[in-house]
């Protein structure tokens, strides 16, 4: 599958993993390989229709053990021995003294704080957002632009409120890992994880707008909420300045700029 000459590689390393609102699902091998394994799915749960217990311990190990003897291969083909790797223990330490920085860091802290922010707004409104249809998946049967900018606005918001957080994590803990092994650096993947981030912060604060704009007695809480994403998104373009440059596979390519607008 990897091999198709069609798809656009890396193209899932930096998108918003939101597939059902992508236009390169054709161009993806993540998107082939999950579409893939679900029918494999299927068709193993119409298999073990009837099987024991043991006997799907067994499939199960036996998948186990073509996975291993995989991973050894892809060791192999890099030049590494899966007998003798060993963790580095200076690399691990240093990791998690990483992964402990990033997670005090201010822009982790204020992500954290949108998603308190926005979990309480969306919490002590629930009722008014139900009646409204902002959660109904049949289609509206009153004012149904209204309850379709309504239903989009909270999906977005909700899309991206969790992930605007993991990828400034990987952002901030990719730039420390460069700057403290600067021998294997990845330099882009810090900007590419904050790019992703930026853009779920850009259609947020639409949506953000477009709740308000439905909601005017909603504008202080929602104006707070908007300023604090707001003063992340630019703290964040601060802190990865090449970040808004960085180009996605796909994505960003003038190649698949038509595919992007007719999809879009
Ligand atoms: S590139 Fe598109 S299809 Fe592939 S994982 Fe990302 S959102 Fe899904």
């Amino acid at each position: 599958m990897a091999e198709d000459p069609g798809l656009i590689p890396g193209i899932y390393n930096y998108c918003d993993r939101w597939c059902e609102r992508c236009a390169f699902t054709d161009k993806c091998l993540n998107y082939k390989m999950e579409q893939e394994s679900r029918r494999e799915a299927e068709t193993r749960r119409i298999e073990n229709e009837g099987k024991s217990p043991s006997e799907m311990w067994q499939d199960l190990k036996s998948t186990l053990d073509e996975t291993i003897e995989l991973l050894k291969e892809i060791m192999r083909e890099r030049g590494l021995d899966p007998e003798k790797m060993e963790p580095d223990e200076d690399y691990m330490i240093s990791e998690k003294e990483i992964k402990e920085e990033t997670k005090v860091h201010p822009l982790t802290r204020m992500s954290l704080s949108y998603i308190t922010m926005t979990e309480e707004w969306f919490n002590s409104h629930a009722r008014m957002l139900e009646e409204q249809g902002m959660f109904d998946e049949k289609p509206p049967e009153e004012d149904v632009e209204r309850t379709l900018q309504l239903r989009d606005a909270g999906e977005v918001i909700r899309w991206y409120l969790y992930q605007i957080n993991v990828k400034i994590q990987r952002a901030l803990r990719g730039k420390k890992m460069n700057e403290t092994y600067p021998e294997e650096a990845l330099p882009d993947d810090a900007d590419g994880s904050a790019k992703v981030a930026l853009i779920g912060m850009d259609r947020s604060l639409t949506a953000w707008r477009r709740l308000m704009e439905l909601f005017p007695s909603e504008e202080t809480p929602i104006a707070d909420i908007m300023i604090l994403l707001g003063t992340l998104r630019k703290k964040t373009e601060k802190e990865f300045p090449e970040a808004r440059t960085f180009r996605r596979p796909g994505f960003d390519d003038p190649r698949y700029s038509d595919q992007l607008k007719k999809n879009s």
